[in-house]
């Protein structure tokens, strides 16, 4: 079956499999493509995006991932962890005679989000849902660094910039894809690689140029 995206026009198809999958645990079929589906799904986790505001607790300064002229209740993060504030205030007695998602919508509205999903960082203001860091700078979806910036998917690693997904790897530079690898500079998809620079698909390579 093929059918026109409600979003964006596209025409998209529906398999008699999906149908069948659908079927099976009782939801409609889908209005949106799945192009526009994970758009809308990718929308409820912002890694990248930071801006400054105001906690709605205490009126001090922050960082977070949330707009400021988006509505929501935003709380420094310690603040949100901890007791200062009651996180029953907020709730509603539920009400079976109004749909689920207008509640749901409601209360979300009104209950208070933290301004990072971070957990145990120093001096890395500008992180998001990142854990275990020390001088993190524009690093997201990270745990367990120090000495990073301008870098996601980081595990374990250290003194690296401009990285996407390395772990267990030091001082590497404009590197995607690295494991236990030390001082390696534009390379991608590499595994116990030192002293290295423009390495694609490696492994155990040290001193190797292209
Ligand atoms: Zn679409």
């Amino acid at each position: 079956m093929t059918r026109e995206c409600q979003n964006c026009k596209v025409s998209f198809e529906i398999t008699a499999d999906d149908m069948r999958f659908y079927d099976r645990i009782k939801v409609p079929p889908p209005t949106w493509c799945p192009e526009c589906r994970m758009m809308r799904r990718f929308s409820w986790r912002n890694e990248r995006s930071l801006y400054r505001s105001k906690c709605a607790f205490s009126g001090k300064d922050i960082i977070t991932g949330f707009a400021p002229d988006s509505g929501l209740v935003v709380y420094d993060r310690d603040t949100w962890w901890s007791d200062k504030w009651d996180p029953f205030a907020s709730g509603n007695e539920y009400n079976f005679s109004k749909p689920f998602f207008a509640q749901f919508y409601e209360l979300m509205r009104k209950t208070p989000l933290p301004a990072v999903f971070n957990a145990r960082t120093i001096n890395s203001d500008y992180a998001q849902h990142t854990g275990d860091f020390k001088n993190g700078y524009l690093v997201s979806a990270s745990w367990g660094g120090e000495n990073v910036s301008y870098a996601s998917r980081v595990h374990e690693s250290k003194d690296s910039l401009d990285v996407f997904f390395i772990v267990k790897s030091e001082l590497c530079y404009e590197t995607i894809d690295a494991n236990k690898s030390y001082q390696a500079f534009f390379s991608q998809n590499i595994d116990n690689c030192v002293d290295s620079a423009f390495l694609f698909e490696c492994r155990g390579c040290s001193n190797c140029f292209g």
